[in-house]
């Protein structure tokens, strides 16, 4: 019987029990920065130079906008893409302050419209900050699994996640996310199919115990340019 999202997320349900992020934050605010020093950066990296730099000295989006852009690129350095990412991260604090009286929006339509900040990390944010679900954060590993699951024929992270939402009820659209990023970590990786060990083997159309191939790597993601 072919999966669905709802199937695979009863399966994994049992399996995992994962954070309601894997990002570490005090406030809102902390984790909209720590979502933008996230792109193309271990959840781990971004975990310590937010805990023992950042979340120590910023507490304000003010505080973000007081030091100089040299002193900031420096504080996240270790992030990579330092320089761009310091710059979302003071024009986003600007606008929260600007337009939203200080404190980060809690609707998918105002937080995209923050620098650095699209429809991957709103819906981090909105699930994990504020308890919304108002989309399904499609990263690397839920693209990826996704396509090797046979949840969604597309590449397109917006197509997948539209896939994904109607396959699920919206009550388990936040819980989704993390548990693919478990099982893509622990089994189904980029690199390496453990499908011997794979709770899905028989029923998955990419599983290599059945000589299948796999449905990732025929499809082309598209990039986006924020996350
Ligand atoms: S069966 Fe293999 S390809 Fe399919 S989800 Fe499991 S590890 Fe990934």
């Amino acid at each position: 019987m072919a999966l669905t999202a709802s199937s695979v997320l009863r399966a994994l349900s049992r399996l995992y029990h994962p954070p309601k992020t894997f990002l570490h934050f005090r406030t809102p605010l902390d984790l909209l920065v720590a979502t933008i020093l996230s792109a193309q950066c271990t959840d781990d990296r971004v975990n310590v130079v937010t805990e023992t730099i950042v979340y120590p000295k910023y507490r304000t989006p003010d505080d973000y906008l007081r030091v100089l852009p040299a002193e900031l690129e420096e504080d996240v350095h270790s992030c990579g893409t330092f320089r761009m990412k310091a710059k979302h991260i003071r024009e986003a604090c600007a606008m929260v302050e600007e337009r939203f009286s200080g404190q980060v929006p809690q609707t998918m339509e105002e937080l995209t419209q923050l620098p650095g900040v699209g429809r991957k990390t709103a819906s981090v944010i909105l699930s994990a900050a504020f308890g919304k679900n108002e989309g399904i954060a499609v990263d690397t590993h839920v693209l990826r699994l996704s396509q090797r699951l046979g949840l969604s024929r597309h590449g397109d992270p917006k197509r997948i996640e539209l896939d994904l939402m109607a396959q699920l009820p919206r009550k388990d659209w936040a819980r989704f996310n993390p548990l693919l990023i478990s099982h893509g970590r622990a089994v189904c990786t980029a690199r390496n199919r453990r499908c011997g060990a794979c709770v899905f083997s028989e029923e998955c159309p990419s599983s290599s115990v059945h000589g299948r191939t796999d449905k990732a790597k025929a499809k082309r993601p598209v990039r986006r340019r924020s996350v």
